[in-house]
């Protein structure tokens, strides 16, 4: 079973991974997030998340089976769902040493979410 933790703002959500709580938003513009893939660090520089401003984000560690998400309040339901899709897709086994044929196998539970949702939106004339 999955944790899940709801952060109020993407900035928060990088600092608490970064532990670094007093980082200003200049600071957060020339610092990495660091993450695992399970076999390797890697690092995403938080400037690009923060300036493309998301409305969901998630990001799953593999070895403690947890999810964290950020979901801003421009999110709706279904931005939640396939964000959560992609982020379970993520968790499923095997999980691929090459990052992008793992990112690849989440897309695909992504993809397929969404398509369930667009055939319920139109079953239900939303
Ligand atoms: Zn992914």
């Amino acid at each position: 079973m999955a944790e899940v933790i709801k952060y109020d703002n993407l900035r928060e959500c990088f600092l608490l991974f970064l532990n670094k709580p007093d980082m200003t938003d200049e600071e957060c513009r020339t610092h990495y997030w660091v993450g695992h893939n399970g076999t390797r660090p890697y690092r995403i520089r938080i400037d690009k998340w923060l300036a493309s401003n998301p409305k969901v984000w998630g990001w799953c560690e593999h070895k403690a089976r947890t999810i964290h998400i950020y979901v801003s309040p421009e999110a709706d339901i279904f931005d939640v769902i396939t964000m959560m899709a992609h982020e379970l897709g993520h968790m499923q086994r095997p999980r691929y040493p090459i990052d992008s044929d793992e990112e690849k196998k989440a897309a695909n539970y992504e993809k397929v979410t969404k398509t369930a949702i667009d055939i319920a939106k139109e079953m239900m004339g939303l």
